[in-house]
C-alpha cells in the first residue's frame, strides 16, 4: 500500500477533550473520527485493526465448528415482548415506530432474534448441537458513554449463541468457548483474566467475564496472584460486606481494574421457555432448547490494547494488531529521482516477499513522516534516504526499542520476518 492512496489522518495534538489515552490516540493518529455522542467514523488505518481483531476471532471460532450468520440490525418488538425484555430493558434499549405505528428497537443483543430463528429451523435434538456467530453493529442508549470507542452507544460486538438438547452438551461447550476466547485473546497478545461475573440483562445462570488489565478500567477485579478471581460486582452479590473484606483480607486477594472484553454466558432455558423453542429427544419427549451466549467486544478491544500497548511517542501495536506490520519512509523522493527508484524497489521486493507494508511516498519533511508513524505505533520502521541509495542498504528502526541500524536488504527480510 502507498500512503499517497491511503489516506492518513493525523493530527498535531491530542483533543482536549479525550479522558484516556488510548481515546486521544485513537483521534490523533486518525483512527476513528466522531459524530455524535458514543458514535464514530472508522477511518482506513482504524478499520484495518478491527479487520485483523474479526479475522482472529473467525478462525478461533470456525475452529470451534461455530459458523457465521448476520442478522437484521433493527428488531421487532414483538420479539422482545414474548422474552419479557421489551418491559424489563432500561432506556438503553433504543426503540423506535415504523411508518405503519408499530413497535421497533435498535439490536443491542439479539438473544431473542436468534432463538426465534432457531425455534423454525430446529425440530430434533438429532440437529444439535448448533453453534451461530455473528459479527455486527449493536447499539445501546448507554447512560453516559465516553472513552471513546471503549463505551460507545454504536459498536461492534462478536455475538455467538449454542443450542443443546441437554445441560451437559451446554456445560461442555461452554468450556470450549472458554478456551477458543483463551486462544483469542492471547493471539491478541493481550493481558488478560478471567472472572466469575454476574449475568446482567442478558440473564443465565453462570457467566465468565473476560478482562484486560488497565489501570483505565470500569470495573473492580478481586484477583489472586496468578489474575484469577472474580468481579467486585458479583462478590458484593455473593457475600455481605463483612465478610467479603475477611475474604480479601485473609486470601491477599488484590484489587485490579478491567476492562471487559469478553463475556460468555450459560443462559439454559431462559429464552427457549419465554419463547417456546422446543425439540423432540430421542424417547420422543419435547424439551426446551438448551441455550448458552459469547460476546466480545471487538471495537472496544481496539481502545483496550491501545491502553496496555502505547508511550509517549504513541502507540505501539503488538504484531497482531498492528495495521500493517512494516512502514517504509522514503525521505525527499519526490525530489530525488534515485531515492524514488530505490524506495520502489525494495518496496516491491517486500511486497513479494508477502509482508504487510506502508510506503509512505508523501511529500512530508522527514521529522513529521517520522513522527507520524510513531504515533501509529506500526512495529518495524525502515527508512531510505539519498545515503541509503547510494550505499544500496537501509535503516531499520523498531517502535518498541527505538534502536536504529543499518542493514542490507537480505539482512532486513530475516530481521523483520524472525521478530
Ligand atoms: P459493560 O458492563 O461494559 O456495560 P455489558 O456487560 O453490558 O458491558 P455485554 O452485554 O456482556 O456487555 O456485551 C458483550 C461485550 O460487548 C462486552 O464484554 C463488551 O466488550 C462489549 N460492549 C458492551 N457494551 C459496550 C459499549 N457500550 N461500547 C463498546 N463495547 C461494549
Ligand atoms: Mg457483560
Amino acid at each position: 500500500m502507498k500512503a499517497s492512496t491511503f489516506p492518513i489522518f493525523t493530527l498535531k495534538d491530542a483533543p482536549a477533550d479525550a479522558e484516556i489515552i488510548s481515546h486521544k490516540l485513537m483521534i490523533q493518529s486518525g483512527m476513528i473520527r466522531k459524530l455524535s455522542s458514543g458514535q464514530y467514523s472508522w477511518l482506513p488505518i482504524g478499520l484495518k485493526v478491527i479487520s485483523k481483531i474479526e479475522n482472529i476471532i473467525r478462525n478461533e471460532l470456525n475452529a470451534i465448528g461455530c459458523r457465521e450468520i448476520l442478522m437484521p440490525f433493527i428488531q421487532p418488538a414483538e420479539l422482545w415482548k414474548e422474552s419479557g425484555r421489551w418491559d424489563q430493558y432500561g432506556p438503553e434499549l433504543l426503540r423506535f415506530k415504523d411508518r405503519n405505528d408499530r413497535d421497533f428497537c435498535f439490536g443491542p443483543t439479539f438473544e431473542e432474534v436468534i432463538t426465534d430463528l432457531i425455534r423454525n429451523e430446529i425440530s430434533s435434538y438429532k440437529q444439535l448441537p448448533l453453534n451461530l456467530f455473528q459479527i455486527s453493529t449493536k447499539f445501546r442508549d448507554e447512560i453516559r458513554p465516553r472513552f471513546g470507542v471503549m463505551r460507545a452507544r454504536e459498536f461492534i460486538m462478536k455475538d455467538a449463541y449454542s443450542f443443546h438438547s441437554n445441560q451437559k452438551c451446554l456445560d461442555e461447550t461452554y468450556d470450549i468457548y472458554k478456551l477458543a476466547y483463551t486462544n483469542i485473546f492471547n493471539k491478541l497478545m493481550l493481558e488478560f483474566t478471567i472472572v466469575d461475573a454476574d449475568s446482567g440483562n442478558i440473564g443465565g445462570n453462570q457467566s465468565n467475564e473476560f478482562h484486560v488489565i488497565a489501570d483505565t478500567g470500569e470495573d473492580d477485579l478481586l484477583l489472586d496472584e496468578s489474575l484469577n478471581g472474580m468481579n467486585l460486582e458479583i462478590a458484593k452479590i455473593k457475600y455481605s460486606e463483612d465478610d467479603l473484606s475477611k475474604i480479601i483480607k485473609k486470601s491477599g486477594l488484590i484489587h485490579k481494574k478491567g476492562i471487559e472484553v469478553g463475556h460468555i454466558f450459560k443462559l439454559g432455558k431462559k429464552y427457549s421457555e419465554s419463547m417456546k423453542a422446543k425439540i423432540t429427544l430421542k424417547d420422543s419427549s419435547i424439551t426446551n432448547v438448551f441455550m448458552g451466549c459469547y460476546g466480545i467486544g471487538v471495537t472496544r478491544i481496539v481502545a483496550a490494547a491501545i491502553e496496555q500497548n502505547h508511550d509517549d511517542s504513541g502507540i505501539i501495536w503488538p504484531q497482531s494488531l498492528s495495521p500493517f506490520q512494516v512502514v517504509l519512509i522514503e525521505i525527499d523522493g519526490a525530489k530525488n529521482e534515485q531515492v524514488r527508484i530505490y524506495s520502489q524497489k525494495i518496496y516491491n521486493e517486500l511486497c513479494t516477499s508477502n509482508i504487510d507494508i506502508i510506503y509512505d511516498d508523501r511529500d512530508l519533511k522527514m521529522g513529521s513522516k517520522i513522527k507520524d508513524w510513531e504515533l501509529l505505533g506500526i512495529p518495524h520502521v525502515i527508512i531510505i534516504g539519498k545515503k541509503e541509495t547510494e550505499n544500496n542498504n537501509v535503516v531499520y528502526k523498531s517502535r518498541l526499542s527505538k534502536d536504529k541500524k543499518e542493514f542490507s536488504f537480505d539482512k532486513l527480510i530475516e530481521k523483520i520476518s524472525k521478530s
